[in-house]
């Protein structure tokens, strides 16, 4: 008899993959639910490991996070909706094993350890149409413990597989010709090893800026290399210097785009990372080319495939209560009370979309970075949705901490937030702010 409930197939079990979970579980008489996560647990790249290349099973080191990171949203705007951190008073940014045992104790709670398959490797995912035009998905995964194959169908997709693994690793010329340490920061944890050495850092966004603070303590010199357009005025340690793009490399010489020069001993890339979907039927048109994924309507969902989901394509976001959200509009998606327009008219929205972003100089890779655009975002999904989005609150966070990074990036952490209703919050500072 074939089952008469929606079958979901999560790929993925970090936060969006959990969140998504939650929700699904919380409707088990419509629907039945496997999520398959390649690793020995769940939480994604908040799982922190030594390692950084490959893992026993010789998959790629999924996790992107660095010894001392500690978050870079306050946890009072970062928790998600339904489930706050467990002390309140604890510090505003904590540390990357805060988080992950906070998304342990998610997974606890919401009872979703039943349904999650791990050390299973999704492969390959194929879809079908019938004739009455819906869409069978079979999903083909391999148990890594014992090398078995299973092909399974299921009814819906979400594919919440992230997007901090694979680097984006821009070529320059003569490369090849330097011989010192060279990493992207998805492999770089800890500052010590760089001690007396000169560091060149190309990329001041997130990760680009925090490795060069940490880094700064230990080396003699951090060349941070970036194209923005102005300096970043952050307070930064007196043996930082700002270059501009690296043009070429010269053995151990580097020479930046305003024809500067510098000696360098270590090179990190924090130059992005890419889209991927390697485990997708080609059948299915994903296109990631210059980091814009497509066909995706709403960052969310697959315009021919209505029942094939992306989860974590938007980003300078507050990721797990933008995932809370997300996650209850597919499943409006699924059960019909969200109306999705026609393929051809998701298609024209989003093409008039993007024309009007190009036009005000918005580059296409840049096109999933939300920031501003962020809370008309959640706006929209929720009412489409029909629940809660982000309250006032959580922008007037958001906006006072970029405010404070961009003052000073070394201490911005130090603040401690306290919401005090849905409009207004305090902040106070831990130590010297
Ligand atoms: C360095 C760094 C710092 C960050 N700091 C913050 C922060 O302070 N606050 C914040 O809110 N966000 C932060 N983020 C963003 C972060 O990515 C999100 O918070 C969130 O973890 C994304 O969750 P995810 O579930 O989409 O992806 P991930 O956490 O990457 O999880 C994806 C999961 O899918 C699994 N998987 C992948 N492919 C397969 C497959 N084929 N088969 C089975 N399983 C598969 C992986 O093993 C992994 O467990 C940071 C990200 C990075 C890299």
């Amino acid at each position: 008899m074939p089952s008469s409930k929606t079958r979901i197939a999560i790929v993925g079990g970090g936060v969006a993959g959990l969140v998504v979970a939650r929700h699904v579980v919380s409707k088990l008489n419509i629907y039945s639910l496997t999520m398959f996560e390649q690793t020995d647990d769940i939480g994604g790249t908040w799982v922190y490991t030594d390692e950084t290349h490959f893992d026993k099973h010789g998959l790629l080191i999924h996790s992107s996070m660095y010894k001392n990171l500690r978050t870079n949203i306050p946890k009072e705007v970062m928790q998600i909706p339904d489930f706050p951190f467990r002390d309140p008073d604890a510090p505003s940014f904590p540390s990357h094993t805060v988080i992950r045992e906070y998304l342990m104790d998610y997974a606890e709670h919401f009872n979703l350890r039943p349904h999650i398959k791990l050390n299973t490797l999704v492969k390959h995912i194929e879809p079908e149409t019938l004739k009455n035009g819906q869409t069978l998905w079979t999903v083909t995964y391999e148990d890594l413990e014992t090398k078995a194959e299973t092909s399974k169908t299921f009814d819906a997709v979400v594919l919440c597989n992230g997007h901090y693994t694979v680097g984006h690793v821009p070529h320059i010329q003569g490369i090849e010709s330097f011989h010192g340490g060279c990493i992207h920061s998805h492999q770089y944890r800890v500052p010590e090893v760089y001690a007396g050495k000169k560091v060149c850092i190309l990329g001041a966004s997130w990760s680009g800026i925090d490795i060069a603070v940490e880094v700064a303590q230990y080396a003699d010199k951090v060349y941070l290399s970036h194209n923005l357009p102005e300096q970043i005025d952050s307070k930064m340690s007196s043996n930082v210097e700002q270059r501009s793009g690296v043009e070429s490399i010269q053995g151990s010489v580097f020479t930046f785009r305003d024809g500067t020069r510098a000696e360098v001993d270590d090179f990190i890339y924090c130059t992005g990372y890419e889209f991927t979907y390697p485990f997708m039927s080609t059948k299915v048109e994903i296109r990631t080319d210059d980091n814009h994924v497509e066909p995706i309507y709403k960052h969310l969902v697959h315009m021919d495939y209505t029942s094939l989901f992306f989860m974590g394509v938007p980003a300078i976001v507050i990721p797990f209560p933008m995932f809370h959200i997300q996650a209850q509009y597919i499943l409006g998606i699924l059960e019909g009370r969200v109306q999705l327009p026609s393929a051809q008219q998701m298609r024209e929205e989003n093409e008039t979309e993007k024309r009007s972003l190009l036009a005000q100089g918005i580059l296409l890779r840049h096109i999933n970075k939300l920031k501003d655009r962020q809370w008309a975002y959640y706006d929209e999904i929720a009412a489409a949705a029909n629940v809660p989005s982000f309250p006032p609150v959580a922008r007037k966070i958001f906006d006072h901490v970029s405010e404070m990074r961009n003052i000073n990036f070394t201490t911005y952490k130090n603040y401690q937030y306290h919401i005090i209703d849905s409009e207004n919050f305090s902040v106070s500072c831990s130590k010297p702010c």
